[in-house]
């Protein structure tokens, strides 16, 4: 099972990849995963990653998509893998394509959790955090019991200043236009699958696992 996990800040893209890692048993490949684990350990890796990601700048593909193609080579991957973050450009799904090619492999589906920019908007502007240890809440999904404090410790609760109206519509426009090219790629192989990331989190794994069983 080859699959590559797409969708917008916001859209449930961890939850989701969490439930199928769990259920169908193959590695959860996370390019930022791997880079950030790779400036924790102070890597040669993690050096060359580190100031393109404090930037927000992508990591250049000859590094990004080298370390892919040794991480599929894993033996946990022969099962299959569920690719996070990966590709972010036309480049890294061509490179993608080649890597599986030339181990005999193809991508079965990339998954595609499609939910609507005003969802994703109030999704992202509401998160509020306590001041005093980081709980996280939702104004009106995962609401506090009393308005602006802490379940937890009773600390006061704050919005991230990069939580903003602005910031958030800025970044998902940004990531939209981003994700274009690979989507219409992806379309034009075949192996795009949209999934409906409006409804409840149980519902879209729901939907996501329909698909995949009949791939076993
Ligand atoms: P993420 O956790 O997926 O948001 O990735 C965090 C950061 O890691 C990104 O902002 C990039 O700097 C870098 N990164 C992750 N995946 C890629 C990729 N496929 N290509 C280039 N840079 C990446």
């Amino acid at each position: 099972m080859n699959l590559v996990l797409m969708g917008l800040p916001g859209a449930g893209k961890g939850t989701q990849a969490a439930e199928i890692v769990d259920k169908y048993g193959i590695p959860h490949i996370s390019t930022g995963d791997m880079f950030r684990a790779a400036i924790k350990e102070g890597t040669e890796l993690g050096k060359k990653a580190k100031s393109y990601m404090d930037a927000g700048n992508l990591v250049p593909d000859e590094v990004t998509i080298g370390i892919v193609d040794e991480r599929l080579s894993k033996s946990d991957c022969e099962k299959g893998f569920l690719l996070d973050g990966f590709p972010r450009t036309v480049a890294q799904a061509e490179a993608l394509e080649k890597i599986l090619f030339d181990k005999n492999r193809s991508i079965d589906f990339v998954l595609n959790i499609n939910v609507e920019k005003e969802k994703l908007m109030e999704r992202l502007t509401g998160r509020r955090i306590c001041k005093q240890c980081g709980t996280t809440y939702h104004v009106i999904f995962n609401p506090p019991s009393e308005q602006g404090v802490c379940d937890k410790c009773g600390g006061e609760l704050y919005q991230r200043e990069d939580d903003n109206e602005e910031t958030v519509k800025t970044r998902l426009e940004v990531n939209i236009e981003q994700s274009k090219p690979l989507l219409e790629f992806y379309d034009q192989k075949g192996y795009l699958r949209n999934i409906d990331g409006n409804q409840d989190i149980d519902q879209v794994f729901n939907d996501i696992d329909q698909l995949l069983g009949g791939l076993k």
